[in-house]
């Protein structure tokens, strides 16, 4: 699987909580993908000059600061774990995603309300992530011994390897069917898109911008609404503070209804049943809520 180096490439994770949703986004963004290679360790985007490398989590950051490929798609949990074992930064994070949200935490045998951070003084705590955890532990005076495991961490306590571990949550209910409590948070996290630091050659760079551009359009597009809402011209500027994350809003007059104006707009935030009921009762009235196909901003 030698890179193309006339295509753009982009790392996403081969098999996991994150490859659905992360082929899900490039689909969004217009991207046709097929399958390529016989032991499909990679994919094409078949209208776009992009291969997508099906690759283990934990191998994207390597992949992105070494340039093999441009662009990646990665939780920052491993993201941050995999900078913190480098002496500079050769990743840079892009945008956020919106999925794959999780947290690290620190967990136990024993009820958050009998707990104390200064418990773990001298403790064993298995992990995966001994740098995020070794910060964390460190920026808290902490001195516990790391325990690092590749993966099964929840068994430690009961296996007697470690009292404590600290591990991705984001239900909570593996922790619960291991007998143990969410003690603390160590690092929050959700995927982002990744970018190396290594210069992009110009024609690649470009490819890469537009994927970018289209990337943040379907994330922009997610939240967004587009409102719809007639309004007494004196009440505008109370109506238009009302709108969540609108700049700028659409005027217009509105015929045989002096004083009266419809006003659209770009909503960019989410727009609740609580943002209507404070419209209307500002003195707007015939608001439609719609869903927004497509942006490009
Ligand atoms: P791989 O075989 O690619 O190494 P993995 O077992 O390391 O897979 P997954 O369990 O698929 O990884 O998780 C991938 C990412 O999904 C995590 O690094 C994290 O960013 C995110 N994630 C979201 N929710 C959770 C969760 N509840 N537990 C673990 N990871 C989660
Ligand atoms: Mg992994």
């Amino acid at each position: 699987m030698s890179p193309d180096r006339n295509r753009l490439h982009l790392a996403i994770q081969k098999s996991g909580r994150l490859s659905e949703q992360s082929r899900d986004l490039l689909k969004g963004a217009g991207l046709k993908l097929s399958q390529s290679g016989k032991n499909h360790l990679a994919a094409r985007a078949e209208n776009f000059p992009l291969d997508l490398m099906l690759v283990r989590d934990d191998d994207i950051p390597t992949f992105v600061a070494d340039g093999v490929c441009e662009l990646g798609i990665v939780g920052q949990n491993v993201l941050e774990e995999y900078a913190l074992g480098q002496p500079e930064r050769r990743i840079e994070e892009l945008l956020r995603l919106g999925f794959g949200r999780c947290s690290l935490r620190i967990a136990g045998p024993e009820s958050a309300d009998e707990f104390a951070l200064d418990r773990l003084q001298g403790q064993r705590i298995a992990t995966s992530y001994p740098r995020l955890l070794g910060r964390f532990l460190e920026q808290r005076g902490i001195d516990a011994e790391v325990v690092t495991m590749r993966g099964a961490v929840e068994l430690a306590p009961r296996l007697g390897i470690a009292g404590y571990i600290c591990d991705l949550v984001s239900t909570g209910a593996t922790l619960e069917a291991n007998g143990l409590t969410a003690l603390a948070d160590v690092f929050d996290s959700e995927a982002v898109l990744i970018r190396t630091r290594r210069p992009i050659d110009g024609a690649h760079a470009e490819k890469a911008d537009a994927l970018l551009t289209r990337i943040e359009g379907v994330i922009a597009t997610a939240e967004s609404k587009y409102i719809v809402l007639n309004a007494p011209e004196e009440r505008l500027a109370e109506i238009s503070a009302i709108l969540p994350g609108a700049e700028a809003p659409t005027v217009v007059p509105l015929i045989g209804r002096p004083g009266h104006v419809a006003v659209q707009a770009v909503c960019q935030e989410s727009v609740f049943w609580e943002t209507l009921e404070r419209l209307k009762a500002a003195g707007a009235s015939a608001i439609l809520v719609m869903p927004i196909e497509k942006m490009m901003l």
